[in-house]
């Protein structure tokens, strides 16, 4: 038997609808650019239906204020490049992937921006309104993962962002764990939205975006230049979306991978899939309590998305997850989970956790199997 439980890293299978808008995009369409001349007028009205249904998605205010790039690590680049000035402080949760925090440190270590973190307790979790405190007269941007990739916790974002609003801080919001997994609809509080194909979507590997609130483009200093197809006397970037977020030719198959992806997420229903998904996970949480394992974070099914993390006294996360790969046919994720800051508040840092993440097409049999599995390992040694 082989099952899948790894689906916070990237998804285990996709739709057949996806594989067949990229096989149908790959046989119809002789041009694969936009704008560059040649026939390119169906892809051209390709990447525009897949604007139109991701704005739908996330209730973007207008079909170009969905940015295509390669994935969340280069929309949380272009978000936070373009939304910082020189001298500004950016604040971020204590839970961040290192797209975010990376990329904050490098500019940190560049001398252009100081960045803090909202101290968070030994569960990851934090008082909106401790928020007040960690602002400065010079803070900016608030950075905040919409869930932890480790703990699974889904973060008090509404709360959160309406505080930084009231400082008038632009909010930018990590997706890349929670879109296809639950509601992610772009608020009045919320400026922008980072996220990924690969994942909760379940499109491709190298597509994502970044979703635009009105009149937030006037605040973001162009990141990435180059051809566009458009203004072309100029060797200024053009200032309208989505071309001045959006040079260099697209990834055109995984624009249409993206967009059949999210048709068959609202043909099933978001609804359905969080209840599925909360079911596997709330069964295997609840299990792993009658076993000798620390499950981390204060886990509820209501604030979660389907990660539980995990690990066993007397086990190595790393040596766990090869038994429970090679004896039982199982994949997880052991180890940092690319999220040192995350570890550092749960006090698990640096030797991480064990990782369950369940997706759409997991059975409850599969997160039973799982727990079985678990259950030897930990005790029949
Ligand atoms: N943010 C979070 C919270 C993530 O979990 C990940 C992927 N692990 C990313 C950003 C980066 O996504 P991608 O690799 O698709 O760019």
């Amino acid at each position: 038997m082989r099952v899948y439980l790894n689906h916070a890293a990237t998804a285990g299978t996709r739709l057949q609808s996806v594989s067949d808008a990229i096989q149908a995009f790959l046989s119809e369409n002789r041009a694969q650019s936009v704008g560059r001349g040649g026939d390119d007028i169906e892809a051209l009205r390709a990447v525009y239906e897949a604007r139109k249904t991701l704005a739908g998605f996330f209730r973007a205010p207008d079909p170009a204020h969905v940015v295509f790039t390669s994935g969340a690590t280069e929309s949380m680049n272009m978000a936070i490049h373009g939304l910082i000035r020189d001298g500004c402080h950016v604040l971020m949760s204590s839970l961040e992937h290192n797209a975010a925090a990376r990329t904050l440190h490098l500019l940190e270590r560049q001398g252009r921006i100081s960045v803090s973190a909202i101290p968070a307790d030994r569960n990851g979790c934090f008082d909106p309104q401790d928020i007040k405190a960690c602002i400065r007269p010079n803070t900016r941007l608030l950075v905040m993962t919409h869930a932890s990739n480790v703990l699974g916790n889904i973060l008090p974002i509404a709360e959160s962002f309406a505080v930084a609003k009231g400082y008038g801080v632009l909010t930018l919001l990590d997706a890349a764990q929670t879109a296809g997994h639950i509601e992610t609809a772009l608020s009045g509080d919320i400026d922008a939205i980072a996220f990924t194909g690969h994942k909760g979507l379940r499109g491709v590997a190298g597509s994502g975006g970044l979703i635009l609130n009105r009149g937030v483009e006037k605040q973001m200093a162009v990141w990435k230049a180059g051809g566009t197809g458009s203004r072309s006397e100029s060797l200024e970037m053009p200032d309208f979306l989505p071309d001045m977020m959006e040079p260099g030719t697209p990834n055109l198959l995984g624009i249409a991978g993206l967009r059949a992806a999210v048709e068959g997420i609202e043909a099933a229903g978001l609804n359905a899939i969080r209840a599925h998904e909360r079911r596997l996970s709330a069964m295997f949480a609840e299990g792993l309590r009658q076993l000798p394992a620390k499950v981390y974070g204060r886990y509820e099914p209501q604030s979660w998305t389907p990660v539980v993390s995990m690990n066993a006294p007397g086990f190595d996360a790393g040596e766990l997850a090869h038994r429970l790969l090679t004896e039982y046919g199982i994949e997880t994720r052991s180890g940092l989970h690319c999220a040192p800051l995350a570890h550092q508040a749960i006090g698990t840092y640096p030797y991480g956790t064990l990782r369950f993440s369940f997706g759409a097409d997991n059975t409850m049999e599969e997160a039973a199997y799982a727990l079985k599995a678990l259950e030897e390992t930990l005790t029949l040694r």
